[in-house]
């Protein structure tokens, strides 16, 4: 097991290297202005390993044939597809741009495939595998661990890394488009207490930091959520507007409690009594929740004060949830 394993990272090096010189191909010049008309220059290529499966069905597992590798490994990798009917073994990743994924030990361990214009599906990552578990990996994690951060960024998507990292916040990570789950919190908390969210801003973005937020928390990481308001992802907000704007934003991250208050309001008119009784039972849900106690204290006092309702009424409402908890 531990040989396939080697053997494994062994067919993702020359992958990552094969993906790397295609790129780089005369022939291919349609993938490097692809990255090109991204901004993504040849310097930020090299630092993310980034490449290009070209369109052929099998010219890589070609390759790998004369070097004497055997069909079954070749498919047990993930990187190759046997056909059903015919047998036949073919790439998995064709005429797609290339980011390779790396663990922590700086060892490619997967890779995602972005389709080169539109289309379905846009990113197709490689499977699961002996070395890749995705439950347990973030992007970018293997260049943010080679410093010390007072905070984590977490993105969603690769080229928000990238381009993140190009600006300077090095300390930037994505789940990749896989949910987050608390392997991932639990690696994080490795590294840092705090992670600000700084996921897309439409609805999915949204709903995503939401269930994200517990899940740090359950952790004991400090959560902060940034929203970009303009713009669809931290990505072409940097294009927009730049790395100085998008460091005020970030000394400016609310905390998760404001971010998950103002979400629950959006959904009842305040002026309505009713409403009002529902939204504030609602925000005692939350605060009898959260995963400590100062943190409730405070928000309590602050939450009766700016709904105007007795802190005494909030307390015992509170209360009802903290005491089922128990
Ligand atoms: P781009 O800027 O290249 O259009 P994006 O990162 O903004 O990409 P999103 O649609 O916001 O794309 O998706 C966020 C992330 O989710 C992607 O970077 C990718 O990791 C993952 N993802 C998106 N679509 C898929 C898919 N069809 N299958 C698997 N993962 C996906
Ligand atoms: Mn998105
Ligand atoms: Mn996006
Ligand atoms: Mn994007």
């Amino acid at each position: 097991r531990a040989n396939k394993k080697a053997l494994f990272l062994e067919i993702y090096k020359k992958a990552a290297r094969y993906y790397y010189y295609s790129l780089n191909q005369r022939e291919n010049e349609h993938a490097l202005n692809y990255f090109y008309q991204r901004g993504i220059s040849q310097e930020v290529i090299k630092h993310f390993g980034l490449g290009y499966a070209p369109a052929d069905y099998n010219i890589f597992y070609r390759m790998m044939k004369q070097e004497g590798y055997e069909d079954e490994d070749l498919v047990e990798s993930g990187l190759f597809i046997k056909s059903k009917s015919k047998g036949v073994v073919f790439d998995r990743f064709s005429d797609r741009v290339m980011f390779p994924i790396f663990n922590i030990n700086k060892k490619v361990v997967a890779f995602g495939g972005r389709i080169l214009g539109e289309g379905q599906p846009k990113y197709l990552n490689s499977p699961e595998s002996l070395l890749f578990d995705k439950s347990r990996t973030l992007y970018g994690l293997h260049i943010a661990r080679q410093e010390k951060h007072p905070y984590y960024i977490l993105v969603e998507g690769y080229m928000d890394v990238i381009a993140m990292h190009v600006a300077g916040f090095t300390q930037t990570v994505a789940s990749l488009g896989t949910a987050f789950t608390e392997g991932h919190a639990r690696l994080l908390k490795r590294h840092t207490e705090q992670v600000v969210i700084l996921y897309d801003s439409d609805g999915a973005g949204k709903k995503a930091a939401l269930r994200a937020i517990p899940i740090l928390r359950s952790q004991g990481i400090q959560v902060k959520v940034l929203q970009l308001e303009d713009s669809k992802d931290p990505d072409e907000f940097l294009k927009k507007h730049g790395a100085d704007e998008m460091r005020k934003l970030l000394e400016e991250a609310e905390s998760h409690v404001w971010f998950r208050i103002k979400e629950i309001e959006s959904q009842y008119h305040l002026d309505l009594p009713d409403e009002r009784v529902k939204f504030l039972q609602e925000i005692a849900k939350l605060l009898g929740n959260l995963e400590s106690s100062i943190e409730q204290n405070i928000y309590t006092k602050e939450i009766a004060m700016k709904y105007q309702v007795s802190l005494d009424a909030l307390e015992a409402e509170i209360k009802k949830y903290f005491v089922a908890k128990q």
